[in-house]
């Protein structure tokens, strides 16, 4: 035990000097220190710093927030009240802590320090990669991002626009589902493709599915027909609910 631990705090202590030198010179490139406000939107998971005359977007990971209050640190995919698709991309660090046995990488939530939000962005920035990192702290809650691209205004306008209200969830991707799909009955559930949750999707790709009844009108005429869409009638859900329904059919 004692061993593991040691092998934590060496891995973990790498991590951090990694992402020290690889943040330096994202600081400098891109000059994050010099804007004096900050918002994110967890639906679009865009990041805009700016100050009066200039602004820059980026898209963002959230990895985890730590409390300053009760001095915890929680991982995003174990959080119920953050709305954004990627976190479940921080589930890559948890399943290389099962592997390695480290604790920290597996736990939802735990006790930490001053240093705790930085130690375990840096190990996900190692395991996730992307361009870099940034924190915001708001109500002694810390905040942290994993930076993955820059993007234009334009970019995070189109990525808004695209998105649907499905009125439980908020604003978040479009996806379409037979009108036998439900949260609360199993159906079947069958895919365009394979999915996951938070997966990134190709510019003409949607979340698509449909029940095992559909499934068979479907192959009768060996793909979609005017018939077979009208039998399932598909509508339009947000990619939220479309997980719940994928979940109760697993
Ligand atoms: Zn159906
Ligand atoms: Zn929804």
């Amino acid at each position: 035990m004692i061993f593991r631990t040691l092998k934590y705090k060496k891995y973990a202590e790498n991590s951090c000097q990694n992402l020290t030198e690889f943040q330096d010179n994202f600081r400098n490139k891109y000059d994050t220190d010099n804007y004096e406000n900050w918002f994110y939107n967890q639906s679009s998971e865009t990041l805009r710093l700016y100050s009066e005359n200039k602004e820059i977007y980026f898209k963002y990971i959230p990895i985890g927030t730590f409390s300053q209050n009760k001095n915890t640190w929680m991982w995003s995919w174990a959080n119920e009240s953050s709305v954004e698709p990627r976190k479940f991309q921080t589930l890559k660090v948890k399943e290389f802590g099962e592997k390695k046995k480290y604790e920290n990488l597996t736990k939802e939530h735990f006790e930490g320090d001053n240093f705790t939000g930085w130690e375990l962005t840096s190990i996900a920035f190692e395991i996730i990669g992307g361009i870099g990192t940034y924190r915001v702290i708001s109500d002694n809650l810390e905040k942290y991002f994993l930076l993955t691209e820059e993007i234009t205004k334009e970019e995070v306008e189109k990525i808004e626009s695209e998105l649907i209200d499905c009125g439980v969830h908020g604003k978040l991707r479009k996806a379409f589902v037979c009108q036998h799909l439900n949260s609360k009955q199993k159906t079947g559930f069958e895919e365009a493709f394979e999915t996951y949750r938070g997966m990134e999707l190709d510019e003409d790709d949607d979340f698509q599915a449909w029940c095992s009844e559909c499934e068979k009108e479907r192959l009768k005429t060996d793909g979609w027909d005017d018939e077979s869409m009208e039998f399932a009638k598909i509508n339009l859900v947000c990619e939220k609910c479309y997980f719940e329904i994928k979940e109760i059919n697993e």
